[in-house]
């Protein structure tokens, strides 16, 4: 019976836990039979029997019934019931128990889990500290013990319960060493599966790779011969799913290397343009002959050879630009490359993959990179994958310590940004890089003229007269009518008559330089070329110049000397598609359309956008390039952006009516929208909203930014031309080349000291909206009065009610709100109206200029979102308040008239 009780503790089939239970009562039971044997009377012995019974019968019932814990419980209350007993029996301190509640408390702390635990170790303790207490304040109650008995009773509980301790450790150890042991065989084994695995994986791919070699092989011979149209389509067919089956095999063998640590990146030399064209060559008639435009834009900085996994680079490269093309139905595809220096002999480079496809859920997101893992399945049903590819992609991408991050709108496009730092093995730059250049390098032809473009006018600037000739001739044969000018005066003489398609501008010239030349010209009064794309030419092709070239506005950049070809495809890429007529020659190699030949892309490196609801005139957000993203106006007959589709003036007289309409914040799939596209347009985009707790616009804005690395959506505080102050100020700043975080900070400064009070007419519109409670609505319309609406911590409150008939109203808040005088701002106020007669303006316009003269006064129509919100016959006057926190606009230069 022992023995089977032995082969069952060691037995590691069965659970730890009832080994342990089992063990431990066990220990229990002999040290109560010692007990039992060497005891002294007749009543312990009895009880003593019946716990042992009961402990056995307990230990076997649970153990068969499966509830340890119930069973491990019933035995602690024995045990507590148990010892106070013998306790007092037994001698009391002058015995051999105490060493037995040291055993009761082993017993509860093996056997009982978490709180169930925690209370009898609790009790135990409580009954033990009873026990001593009693025993020492009442010993009549301890049956006592002669000295002889009490060092018998000691002596022999110590050795037993130490020899009971002792076996229950020994135990313990033995199942360390046990588990300890398993788990290393189990690792051993382990391995071996994983070498077993690795050499299947590679023999395998070993022997399919050999007949798939034969059948591509003899598949091309099929091709090659003179077959009917069925059977090449037949042998095409076979071609791509060869290939495809390949792609299979070899994504599989790459995971199980890189799961097995056996991936091995080599670096080595390389060059880039010949990886480029590789790549690039791949990869565009893939894109065309899914009708999709390719792009590609290198930064010529980038050094002509590299160190690196030229291998591994180009493998997730043609990864990423393979699914762009795969998941696009139409648009483009971009694939773009920029660098930066990092040290003397090392430069950063991000490789960019964009695309205008279907983009990925946000909540797919975090997914995609997972082995096996396609999302969208339904959708994605019909386009091949196996959903290894980005999992082995972003492997190989942190193998070579870089990094890959993705930033996707669902149904607008995905962007796959990989970073990865190398050693510069030649300096010399790559210079402009172009697909045609390359194809014309390995096949030694000449160059052949790639457009014409009559019609189109063009304007060289240069001081040097050999330069503007050079650039003229090599333009001849495309036939654009050119005109030269040999300084910035001439050119802008020019551009002030004659409007251009395109300006090539020299940057070092005498007196006016090419950037303070472009600058003339987009800022030029009357000027027909301020919306005109400059390219610069410059003799210098260093990378911070690009940088410069780009922030300063160029739309283009070319390193001399220009070759013919380089010059076209640059002039190509900038003339409006309607001037131009692209030689069939150069339509098969698509130079200019699918492949945007230089790195300047049109993006500015930052853009302020807002929501319709900024109330700017439009000659602001002209000059300052302010996209808006339009609000909703929801009414009984559904719903209407704001502006384009509804205007304030007929949202007035909807609700003259008395029917309803409601401003509406945009979604945030709007949002994505807006975001997206602005995206195409600018490298940072800084959203300033409207007061974030006046509407869902600021909450859904911020959602939308999600999805992209470099949105910055910042609250305003404020609304109507309030907010468009804060966002012409931030404009201003980005033209100045300030980041979004000065920007935003600057934006979060200003909202204390931009004053936005409107007065009220009726109260309706704005009770409608939730503005305004009913009660207060009653008492205005009772008492005749206007509450003065003020924003404060981004909300809307009535900071002050004006009493009386409306035009009596509109002086005594003229007064008010200008009557600081010396902390206004005087440069620029807004006077924003809603259904307000022109009368009425020219009596606001003069009160303004009694109380406080402004340099520049603008009369601005609400947005119809703003209208339907405060109803008819409502204004307010919007200006900054004098700080210091930030410049004056006294600073801006040229705010349109
Ligand atoms: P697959 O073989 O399915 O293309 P990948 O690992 O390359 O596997 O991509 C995983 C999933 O990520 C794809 O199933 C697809 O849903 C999504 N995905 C990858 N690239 C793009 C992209 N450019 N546009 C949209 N979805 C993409």
């Amino acid at each position: 019976m022992i023995k089977k009780w032995l082969d069952i503790i060691f037995d590691h089939r069965i659970s730890l836990r009832e080994r342990m239970f089992r063990l431990i009562t066990g220990i229990s039971m002999v040290a109560l039979i010692f007990i039992l044997i060497l005891g002294r009377f007749t009543a312990n012995i009895l009880i003593l029997a019946v716990s042992i019974t009961y402990m056995y019968l307990v230990m076997k019932y649970s153990i068969r019934k499966g509830c340890i814990n119930e069973g491990a419980t019933a035995i602690v209350v024995l045990l507590l019931l148990l010892f106070p007993i013998v306790f007092f029996a037994g001698g009391g301190i002058y015995g051999g128990v105490p060493e037995w509640f040291v055993l009761c408390f082993i017993y509860i702390s093996i056997t009982l889990k978490g709180k169930r635990m925690l209370v009898f170790f609790l009790l135990c303790t409580v009954e033990t500290m009873v026990c001593y207490y009693v025993a020492y304040h009442s010993p009549e109650l301890v049956l006592p013990n002669t000295m002889e008995q009490a060092y018998f009773d000691s002596v022999r509980s110590v050795i037993l319960a130490g020899g009971l301790t002792s076996v229950l450790l020994l135990f313990q150890n033995h199942l360390y060493e046990e588990e300890n042991k398993i788990t290393i065989q189990q690792k051993k084994e382990i391995e071996e599966l994983n070498q077993a695995e690795n050499h299947f994986f590679s023999s395998m791919s070993h022997e399919i790779r050999t007949p798939i070699n034969t059948i591509i092989g003899l598949n091309e011979m099929i091709l090659r011969g003179d077959i009917s149209d069925e059977t090449a389509e037949n042998a095409r067919n076979i071609q791509g799913a060869s290939k495809m089956l390949l792609t299979l095999i070899n994504d599989i063998l790459d995971l199980s290397k890189i799961k097995s640590g056996k991936m091995e990146i080599v670096n080595v030399s390389y060059e880039t343009g010949e990886l480029f064209s590789e790549i690039v060559n791949m990869i565009w008639i893939k894109a065309r002959e899914k009708g999709l435009e390719f792009r590609l834009q290198v930064d010529p900085s980038l050094p002509s050879m590299l160190c690196g996994d030229e291998v591994r680079i180009k493998q997730v490269l043609i990864n990423l630009l393979n699914n762009a093309v795969k998941y696009t139905k139409e648009g483009s595809v971009t694939f773009s490359v920029r660098c930066e220096r990092l040290a003397i002999n090392r430069v950063r480079v991000w490789y960019c993959v964009e695309d205008t496809g279907q983009g990925v859920k946000k909540e797919n997101i975090p997914y995609i990179f997972d082995a096996f893992r396609r999302v969208d399945e339904a959708k994605n049903r019909h386009i091949e994958g196996t959903g290894l590819g980005l999992s082995i992609v972003r492997q190989l991408v942190e193998l070579m310590g870089g990094k890959i991050s993705v930033n996707s709108v669902y149904m607008n496009g995905s962007t796959f940004l990989v970073m990865l730092d190398q050693d510069i093995i030649n300096e010399k730059e790559l210079g402009t890089f172009t697909l045609t250049s390359r194809i014309k390098v390995h096949e030694g032809e000449q160059y052949k003229q790639s457009f014409e473009a009559p019609n189109a006018h063009l304007l060289v600037v240069d001081d040097n007269e050999m330069n503007l000739m050079v650039v003229s001739k090599l333009l001849s044969d495309t036939k654009i009518q050119i005109d030269t000018a040999l300084n910035g005066a001439e050119c802008l003489r020019l551009t002030q008559y004659q409007h251009y398609d395109c300006i090539l501008m020299d940057h070092l010239m005498p007196e006016m330089d090419g950037i303070e030349c472009l600058h003339a010209i987009h800022s030029q009064p009357g000027g027909l070329c301020q919306n005109v794309p400059v390219i610069a030419l410059t003799a210098n092709a260093g990378s911070d110049n690009q940088q410069i070239y780009k922030r300063k506005g160029f739309s283009g950049y070319l390193a001399k000397p220009i070759s013919g070809a380089l010059l076209e495809a640059a002039v190509l890429s900038i003339l409006p598609k309607e001037l131009v007529k692209v030689s069939e020659e150069a339509s098969q190699f698509e130079i200019g359309k699918d492949v945007l030949i230089f790195e300047q892309s049109k993006r500015v490196s930052m853009m302020v956008t807002t929501d319709s609801v900024c109330d700017l005139p439009e000659s602001f957000r002209k000059k300052f390039g302010i996209h808006v993203c339009p609000y909703y106006i929801r009414t009984e007959q559904g719903r209407f952006q704001d502006n384009s589709e509804l205007l304030a003036d007929e949202m007035l007289s909807y609700m003259a009516e008395g029917k309803k309409g409601f401003s509406q914040a945009p979604e945030v799939e709007d949002y994505e929208r807006f975001f997206a596209q602005r995206l195409t347009e600018a490298q940072n985009v800084v959203h300033i909203t409207m007061a974030k707790h006046v509407g869902e616009g600021y909450r859904n804005a911020l959602e939308a930014a999600k999805s992209f690395e470099n949105v910055t959506v910042v609250d305003s505080g404020h609304l109507s031309s309030s907010l468009g102050l804060s966002v012409l100020y931030a404009a201003y700043m980005a033209e100045n080349h300030a980041s979004s975080e000065e920007i935003s900070g600057t934006v979060k400064k200003l909202r204390r000291y931009i004053s936005s009070a409107f007065i009220i007419n009726d109260t309706n519109a704005m009770c409608r909206a939730g503005h305004l409670s009913g009660r207060v609505k009653v008492l205005c319309d009772a008492l005749l009065l206007h509450p003065v609406i003020v924003l404060r911590k981004s909300r809307m409150t009535v900071g002050s009610m004006e009493m009386g008939n409306f035009n009596h109203v509109i002086k005594g808040y003229v007064r008010k709100v200008l009557r600081n005088t010396g902390k206004i701002d005087r440069r620029i106020l807004f006077i924003t109206y809603a259904g307000m007669d022109e009368k009425s303006l020219k009596y606001i316009q003069e009160l303004v200029h009694q109380y406080c003269p402004f340099e520049r006064v603008y009369l601005q129509k609400a947005s119809s979102a703003i209208a339907s919100n405060c109803g008819p016959s409502s204004f307010g006057l919007l200006f900054m308040k004098k700080n210091e926190a930030v410049i004056s606009f006294s600073d801006m230069p040229g705010l349109p008239k």
